[in-house]
């Protein structure tokens, strides 16, 4: 459901981003959150420490006019277009959460995508964590190649730079970052044991049929 700007929603993403550091899933002022509203997207402010940034902060970039020009004393996340973008190509997501969490990032920086080394890679909407190719922070070609790595995903690290996850809501996005930090950090020390098993396309297979049922889709339908 699209909400609107209200600033309880603001609130939400403030809230968002605090928890997003205290857990350890970002730290100081990287990352960025949005969420789609009914007036347009509303953004992180750029680089201002989340625990000064207050409901009035938040940028909306208007839907009739994404120039991420926005009134107001901040400018929008570095990111905008990214999330912008993937708005505009996928009416499955309302909210996208991006962190420079440990270990997605430690593994972003090897460039590699992830294999299905664990069920949960599932819930993401395929057999893999795909890997976007480098490119500048804040760039159109960082956000050309997140929808590369984003097709038919719902996370995908940025090589040498971090994580995207999104969601039909905040609360879903901020789940799926969750778990991608944990199988981030699972395959990390399968790692330093030995090689993990990949499971095969079939078994991934049959964990989607199963997650179709309605796994990390809160109230149930
Ligand atoms: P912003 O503070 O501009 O959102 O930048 C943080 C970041 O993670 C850029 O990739
Ligand atoms: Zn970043």
């Amino acid at each position: 459901m699209i909400q609107k700007d209200t600033p309880e929603l603001r609130q939400s993403i403030i809230d968002a981003c605090l928890w997003m550091n205290s857990s350890g899933l970002n730290q100081g002022t990287s990352g960025n959150i949005s969420i789609r509203a009914a007036e347009g997207i509303l953004i992180t402010p750029s680089s201002l420490p989340y625990e000064e940034t207050r409901p009035e902060d938040i940028i909306l970039l208007p839907g009739e006019d994404l120039s991420g020009d926005a009134a107001g004393q901040h400018r929008p996340s570095s990111e905008w277009k990214v999330h912008a973008d993937i708005y505009d190509a996928r009416d499955d997501i309302h909210s996208v959460v991006h962190t420079h969490s440990t270990y997605a990032t430690a593994l972003s920086m090897l460039r590699e995508d992830i294999p299905s080394v664990h069920y949960m890679i599932g819930v993401f909407g395929g057999d893999s964590i795909r890997c976007a190719d480098y490119a500048h922070y804040g760039s159109q070609q960082l956000s050309d190649n997140a929808l590369i790595a984003l097709k038919d995903r719902t996370a995908c690290l940025l090589g040498t730079h971090g994580m995207i996850a999104c969601g039909g809501d905040l609360k879903q996005a901020m789940w799926r970052a969750g778990e991608l930090e944990a199988l981030c950090q699972q395959y990390h020390l399968a790692c330093q044991l030995g090689k993990p098993h990949v499971l095969t396309s079939q078994q991934i297979k049959e964990v989607r049929e199963r997650m179709e049922t309605g796994y990390g889709v809160w109230p149930k339908k």
